[in-house]
């Protein structure tokens, strides 16, 4: 049997793996274009697409039984950083509230140390070990193939691409993320992620290279009346990385896709002063200034559906904006 799978992010790469150990052959293709991105950047230093792009993720108790089950739990945990506690504070770092997310995870029933506790990780380390595993096990992976529409025979699929060319399958997987289009052709347009009117940027800094000093593993500074959010969240002895939101923000066309902003020394300055602005702790504001990759992303919520297959088509998705709406809904920013 054969999967075609849409999309070569975290899901569609974690997919393909868990396929292939229950004897199931998949292909991954993904819309990204390297050689593309290297013409339209006409010169100017281009990120890898597939590899230096946006922050940290964090991974939680279920995501590390995953990567377990796919045999990555070890890899990923020498790359990663605990955080055992998630601190809040008012804006400008007052008023601090320290929950004891370990215990939490304890609590809730999660009876293995080893998942107890959370983990930070680049998003691009993370990708690029789960990308390294599909190579291992054989997994093929060709970009520069943007998914257009799908037909379905008794026997299998057949995938059209935007340049052209199709591939066949006896099922397709859709892991192309927020704005799927797999989705949108099994539901129809009325299943698309809605924009939720917040932009987000994140930074990566190197905080020996800067002094800069954090005591917090995770933290989020809030100012809830005026929508204002700022996090900080250490990925190792040396990296952390730095997230600011705003309802507010002058350029909001920005940032669907998490590829760095091209003008980095600009972009730094105006979210850093930004963050003055709204009186951050000092550390914060420094943080989003001496970053050396910025990585903007508009938040997107997506609708919930009663089912994620029809026929031969499968959605895979996560529950990231899942996590956003509660947070959204736990400050009550309606
Ligand atoms: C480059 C990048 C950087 C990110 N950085 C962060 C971060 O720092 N912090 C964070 O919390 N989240 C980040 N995210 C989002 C986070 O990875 C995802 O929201 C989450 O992990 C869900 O994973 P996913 O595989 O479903 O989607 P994604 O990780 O978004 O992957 C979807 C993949 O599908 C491909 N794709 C989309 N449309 C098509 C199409 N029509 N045809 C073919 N391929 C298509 C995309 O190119 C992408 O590689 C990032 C996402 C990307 C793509």
């Amino acid at each position: 049997m054969h999967a075609v799978i849409i999309g070569s992010g975290l899901v569609g790469a974690a997919t393909a793996l868990a396929l292939k150990q229950v004897g199931i052959e998949a292909t991954l293709y993904d819309q990204v274009d390297l050689f593309q991105a290297a013409i339209a950047a006409k010169g100017a230093p281009v990120a890898v697409e597939f590899g230096e792009s946006g922050g940290s993720v964090l991974i939680a108790s279920i995501g590390l039984r995953v990567l377990r089950t796919l045999g990555l739990l070890d890899e990923v945990m020498a790359s990663s950083y605990p955080s055992p506690t998630t601190n809040w504070f008012k804006i400008d770092g007052s008023s601090p509230i320290t929950l004891n997310a370990s215990k939490v995870a304890k609590d809730c029933g999660e009876n293995e140390e080893v998942f107890q506790t959370s983990v930070q990780i680049l998003r691009s380390k993370l990708h690029s070990i789960m990308m390294q595993a599909c190579n291992r096990a054989g997994i093929r992976c060709f970009t520069g193939k943007k998914f257009v529409c799908y037909s379905e025979m008794e026997s299998g699929v057949t995938v059209e691409f935007e340049d052209g060319t199709t591939a066949a399958g006896d099922f397709l997987v859709g892991a192309d993320g927020i704005h799927s289009a797999t989705r949108r052709a099994i539901f129809g347009d009325s299943s698309k992620a809605e924009f939720t009117g917040a932009i987000g940027h994140i930074g990566v800094v190197r905080t020996k290279e800067h002094n800069i000093t954090l005591k917090e593993t995770c933290a989020f500074y809030l100012e809830r009346e005026k929508k204002q959010t700022a996090w900080t969240f250490k990925i190792s002895d040396d990296l952390a990385a730095v997230q600011v939101m705003t309802f507010n923000d002058p350029k909001p066309s920005e940032g669907n896709d998490y590829r760095p902003v091209a003008d980095l020394p600009k972009e730094s300055s105006r979210l850093a002063d930004m963050m003055a602005e709204w009186g951050v702790p000092k550390h914060v504001e420094e943080m989003m200034r001496r970053s050396f990759r910025i990585s903007p992303a508009a938040i997107y919520d997506l609708p919930d559906l009663s089912t994620y297959h029809k026929g031969r088509v499968i959605l895979s998705e996560t529950l990231l904006t899942e996590r956003f709406r509660m947070q959204v809904s736990v400050y009550d920013w309606s």
